[in-house]
Order: C-alpha cells, then sequence, then structure tokens
C-alpha cells in the first residue's frame, strides 16, 4: 500500500521512510510538481490537516492516502516558543542553523544554560475514509551549546530525558526509539491498517 508524504523536509522523509519499513513510502514531490502551502493554522494539528488535505487534493488520486507531519519544539524559557514557528524561527527562509543558533541565543539572553523542552509532532492521516490527526512528544531540554551532526534541525541542542548527550550526538536509532515522531507515527499506522483492512472487504 503506497502513503504519500505531504513534506518536501528531507530530515523528515527519511525518518518516516526508515520507521514505516512496511509501507511504501514516497515524498508527494516524487509524484506531482511540488506546490508551496500556506501554513497558516494557529495549532500543530491544524497545519498537519492543511498539509495533508492540500496534497490530497493536488494528486487527484481518490484511492491515496497522504500522510503529514507539522512539528516543532516549545521551551519552556521562552514561554513555548518556537512552537508552530520552529521552521521560520529566524527568519521567512531561514536555515536549520540559522534556526539552531537562534533558539541557542535566546535561551542564553534568558540568562540560562538550559531549558527545559519538548518536540511535539502532529501527523494527519487523509484518505476517502476521511481526515484524521494524532499526536506525539518527546520531553528534555535545549542546551545553548549545537553537539553532534545527527538528526536535522534543533537536535544538535536537544537533550531527551534520562540521557546525557544531544540527539545530535546519539545514535539515529535512538531517536527512532523516542522521538514525538515515532509516537505519532506508531498511532497513524494504526489507522492506516484499518483503513488497509476496511479496503479489502
Ligand atoms: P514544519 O515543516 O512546519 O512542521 O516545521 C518543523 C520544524 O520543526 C523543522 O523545520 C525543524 O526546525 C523543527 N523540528 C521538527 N521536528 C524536529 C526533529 O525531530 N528534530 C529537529 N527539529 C525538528
Amino acid at each position: 500500500m503506497q502513503i504519500v508524504l505531504a513534506t518536501s523536509n528531507k530530515g523528515k522523509v527519511r525518518e518516516i521512510k526508515a520507521m514505516c519499513e512496511h509501507f511504501d513510502v514516497v515524498a508527494f514531490s516524487e509524484l506531482i510538481t511540488p506546490f508551496e502551502i500556506i501554513e497558516d493554522a494557529p495549532t500543530f494539528k491544524g497545519n498537519a490537516l492543511l498539509k495533508a488535505e492540500a496534497v490530497y487534493k493536488a494528486l487527484d488520486d481518490e484511492n491515496a492516502i497522504v500522510l503529514s507531519d507539522d512539528s516543532g519544539i516549545s521551551v519552556d524559557a521562552l514561554d513555548g516558543a518556537p512552537g508552530i514557528y520552529s521552521a521560520r524561527y529566524g527568519g521567512e527562509n531561514a536555515t536549520d542553523k540559522e534556526n539552531l543558533l537562534k533558539l541557542m541565543q535566546a535561551v542564553k539572553e534568558k540568562g540560562l544554560d538550559d531549558s527545559l523542552a519538548h518536540y511535539t509532532a502532529a501527523i494527519a492521516v487523509v484518505s476517502k475514509e476521511g481526515a484524521q490527526v494524532v499526536h506525539g512528544w518527546m520531553h528534555g531540554k535545549v542546551i545553548t551549546e549545537p553537539h553532534g551532526e545527527n538528526g536535522f534541525g534543533y537536535d544538535p541542542c536537544f537533550i531527551p530525558e534520562g540521557y546525557t548527550e544531544t540527539l545530535g550526538e546519539l545514535d539515529d536509532t535512538i531517536k527512532k526509539d523516542l522521538s514525538h515522531r515515532s509516537k505519532a507515527l506508531y498511532l497513524a499506522s494504526l489507522i492506516i491498517k484499518t483503513i488497509k483492512k476496511g479496503r479489502e472487504h
């Protein structure tokens, strides 16, 4: 069964493909010309739905199953920022590195070396059967110096609860077990399996 990902974020595509070994996962940009989706909903859930619904419509294939991920990091010392604005914290076209540097600087400006933080992932599944959204979270802390090159985005400054190294330093398999995305994807896989069963009858 093919699952179409409504994202062009290379880090997300890589992680979702690795976590969904039982499904044939393709990024929508491998099927149709990629287009910009304005993510202007006030929640992760709303933005995940916007993305999956826009790609489902553009594919023009009634049987498509589209999965989207809207995610971000919320830092306690920054009153939950950047949250839904994580992808553009450092400016409209900011790179992952610019966003990471701005986040560490913002925590430093509070006079802190670290702060509690958590990642959120909202995953939407859109198909002819309907639209559903599930969530996953990963708690830990952010630090003000980057460590390691693994993962993507804010991973070099995020230390998961129970660990002493950042996701940039920890092996990818550890992130696969712990992450907000893998928790939400597990729930999404139950929805996809239910759709599959329904279509077999
Ligand atoms: P979105 O594409 O609008 O959902 O933006 C998500 C942004 O949140 C990414 O660009 C990253 O900056 C950040 N983010 C989400 N998940 C992760 C993760 O697993 N590691 C690091 N950064 C993440």
